[in-house]
């Protein structure tokens, strides 16, 4: 049933509905019109044709009274004589004459001849005689299968006198059933070409409504995402343009559609392979996007991501609200763990508003800016060294100074020694920038290593000789370093001032009477590396700080350092120096027992012999 009716709402069928109903309107108002015209026509004619006759015995009867005035008989013999004349017509039934007294004179009909001569009740006629007016009526024989009969009564006068009327009943109904069969025939010829009609609407619909059905299954297809069928085109009409029209839009969709895939696809892809953690939500601010990096960096992973209410996930939700993301100009700094260590996230807030001016969402732009603050701090950590290390000596030479200025220049004990200490200061300031400056340009790259070639065991031998003559009686220099050349190639005067910074350390930070250096060489030959490896019996360095040593002006014993004259940067330039001989530094120490510092370096392949050639 339900189908029925969703079948009577189609365009098609409403189409077919319409047409029908037209012609079924106009076939009615046709028809309706028509057997009007024609009923009155038809009865028109009839009646015409009677009255024609009623006007002739009218006249007749008039003659026949001037005639036969006298002579009563006579008269009504020549009258019924005439009547019976008239009377034979078919559709005339009886033809009477009646008197002005109301007397039947004469009658068609046989049947109601014995009536002739006696009154006859009959309204109509007497209120035609009474009146001298024509009068008529048609009347519904209801003994004669209800047959409509014409009743005409007309009046006779001869000079202003009424002599009597005239009745005729004709039977009219002879001329409706000629109506009826006409109306017949039009209801027949209104089915049948109802049927055609219905036939031909349903073959025209189809033709109108077919490029609508393909184009509504276009646009069904169309919504679930399928660009690409085209509608047929049927004919150049409104409907044909319509359908092209509709094909080049599906056209143009598909291709905006494609536009916007790819260009989606570009800012995933952006999006995802960015530097920075994106985190893009709802105007809730429910997590919509997310890239990897962020998920990183705030150490969540997963789909379960998604959804979550964003502060909450920077853990930001008791410090503030979205609200004032719209306020926020300046970043926020987020801490977070990861692997251990904390990481810092400087995080810049938008807000997505629309045209018109609602909110649609909220965009987080995280950037890892540990290692920059780390940066920053060791620069910071670095100058605050620098100053206070600079600070030291000039404080400790301005009240020597002081003191000399005061008068301890006369005195000839005080005055050299004072002037000693200061210079002493002097020279380790000087040191002290020296060491600067070479750190700055190993910083900066600006210095070029300018390298060579060497056989490292004889480099190393020469560098103990030179301790062995200043240390004499001192220190016990042991080598364990194999008569083979290793050949390395080197900056000579910087991996000789990375040695001579550790052996010197070596000597400085021991305290015991049998002071020993031991020194060993190891090469591996399938790596193409060395390793020096300088080991002492001092005081060692305590096992947390071992690494700590190479960090810039790191010292262990800040009191003691100094007093050695140590600026504290000595093995931080050995570091960088050793890197940038693509090598390494490291320490190993037992407190109290000693330390050993290893240098690893890369070495050439080829034997001494090669170069001997
Ligand atoms: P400094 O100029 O103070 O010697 P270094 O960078 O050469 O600076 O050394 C850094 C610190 O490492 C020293 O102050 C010292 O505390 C420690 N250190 C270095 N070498 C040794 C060693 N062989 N034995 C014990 N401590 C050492």
């Amino acid at each position: 049933m339900k189908q029925f009716f969703r079948n009577l709402q189609s365009l098609h069928i409403k189409l077919v509905i319409i047409y029908v109903l037209l012609i079924v309107i106009g076939m009615q108002i046709i028809g309706l019109y028509f057997t009007n015209t024609l009923e009155q026509e038809l009865t028109g004619n009839f009646q015409d044709n009677i009255e024609t006759q009623v006007e002739l015995i009218d006249t007749r009867i008039n003659e026949l009274y001037n005639e036969y005035g006298d002579d009563q008989n006579a008269l009504n013999d020549e009258v019924q004589s005439l009547l019976s004349e008239y009377g034979n017509r078919p559709e005339i039934e009886e033809i009477r004459f009646v008197n002005s007294d109301n007397i039947l004179i004469a009658t068609s009909r046989i049947s109601n001849e014995s009536n002739i001569g006696s009154r006859i009740e009959a309204p109509l006629t007497e209120e035609a005689i009474s009146t001298g007016t024509r009068n008529d009526e048609i009347y519904v024989n209801v003994n004669q299968d209800n047959q409509r009969v014409w009743l005409l009564n007309q009046p006779v006068v001869q000079e202003g006198q009424v002599l009597g009327a005239v009745y005729v009943s004709s039977n009219i109904e002879t001329v409706y059933q000629q109506l009826d069969a006409i109306n017949n025939t039009f209801i027949i010829a209104t089915v049948i070409s109802l049927i055609i009609t219905i036939i031909l609407g349903i073959f025209i619909a189809r033709t109108i409504t077919r490029p609508i059905t393909d184009m509504r299954n276009q646009a069904l297809l169309m919504s679930e995402g399928d660009y690409t069928s085209r509608v047929k085109i049927y004919s150049s009409d409104e409907i044909g343009e319509l359908a092209g029209s509709f094909n080049m839009l599906s056209k143009r969709v598909q291709e905006a559609q494609a536009n916007t895939e790819s260009e989606k696809k570009r800012l995933d892809s952006v999006i995802t392979h960015m530097s920075d953690g994106i985190i893009a939500t709802d105007r809730k601010g429910r997590v919509r996007i997310v890239n990897d990096m962020a998920m990183d960096m705030i150490n969540m992973y997963g789909e379960n991501i998604y959804g979550e209410n964003m502060l909450e996930l920077l853990r930001l939700d008791e410090d503030m609200i979205l609200e004032d993301i719209q306020e926020m100009n300046e970043s926020q700094l987020l801490f977070f763990d990861k692997d251990d260590e904390e990481i810092t996230i400087r995080t810049n807030f938008s807000t997505i508003v629309k045209d018109t001016g609602f909110i649609n969402g909220y965009i987080a732009v995280l950037h890892d800016v540990t290692e920059q603050e780390r940066i920053d701090n060791e620069r910071r950590e670095f100058v605050a060294n620098v100053s206070h290390e600079l600070r030291t000596p000039l404080t400790s030479m301005r009240s020597y100074i002081e003191a000399l200025q005061e008068g301890a220049w006369e005195d000839d004990t005080l005055a050299p020694k004072f002037l000693g200490v200061t210079r002493e200061e002097t020279d380790r300031m000087i040191r002290l920038v020296e060491d600067l400056l070479q750190l700055s340009r190993m910083d900066n790259e600006a210095e070029e290593l300018s390298r060579e070639i060497v056989d490292f065991n004889m480099f190393l031998n020469r560098i103990i000789d030179r301790f062995e003559m200043t240390h004499k009686g001192e220190v016990d220099f042991v080598r364990n370093i194999p008569d083979t050349p290793i050949f390395t190639e080197i900056a000579v005067d910087k991996v000789g001032q990375v040695l001579d910074n550790v052996i010197s350390n070596a000597i400085k930070y021991s305290n015991v009477e049998d002071k020993r250096v031991e020194f060993h060489i190891k090469q591996n030959r399938l790596y193409n590396r060395m390793t020096v490896q300088i080991k002492d019996n001092g005081m060692g360095i305590p096992a947390s700080k071992v690494d700590r040593v190479f960090e810039r002006f790191y010292r262990v014993d800040k009191g003691r350092a100094r007093k050695m004259g140590g600026t504290g940067l000595g093995l931080a330039i050995s570091k960088e120096i050793i890197e940038a001989h693509d090598g390494k530094i490291w320490a190993n120490s037992v407190e109290g027992h000693g330390t050993t510092v290893f240098i690893n370096l890369p070495c050439e392949t080829f034997e001494g012999d090669e170069w001997d050639v």
